[in-house]
């Protein structure tokens, strides 16, 4: 279950960046998490509820949000950049929740607008990270 080292992850981050930032409470984080990110949410978010005390009493009730960011594709043939909408414009719901839960699967489904390629590399939507952190 990857979403608790995902969440261990940030919660690591998210003491040293109070410890940067001199806060002595954390009352609240966003994190990030890439469109193309394999991860379930409601697992990811009990992950964080569980991780964050062990690793801090600082982050303990902290107020928590999640915010999915948009994929950035980048074409290796002609080096367009795009994103999932632009890759394939009648991409279904289906094909869209499997690309999200098989990333791989980006290849079978999305095609380069500019030149139709289907090698292409993922610049942004991968991974998970800590975008703000808010406390005193
Ligand atoms: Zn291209």
């Amino acid at each position: 279950m990857h979403e608790f080292a995902l969440a261990e992850g940030v919660a690591v981050t998210a003491v040293q960046a109070a410890r940067k930032e001199g806060l002595q409470r954390i009352t609240r984080l966003t994190v990030g998490i890439g469109e193309l990110q394999q991860i379930e949410r409601e697992l990811f978010t009990g992950a964080l509820r569980e991780v964050m005390p062990a690793i801090h009493p600082q982050l303990a009730g902290v107020e928590l949000e999640l915010i999915v960011r948009p994929a950035r594709l980048r074409c290796r043939a002609c080096g367009q950049p795009f994103d999932l909408q632009a890759g394939n414009s009648e991409l279904t719901e289906d094909q869209a929740e499997a690309i999200h839960f098989v990333p791989e699967l980006a290849h079978t489904y999305l095609r380069c607008p500019a030149c139709g390629s289907p090698d292409f590399e993922v610049m942004e939507g991968r991974g998970v990270w800590l975008e703000e952190i808010e406390g005193a």
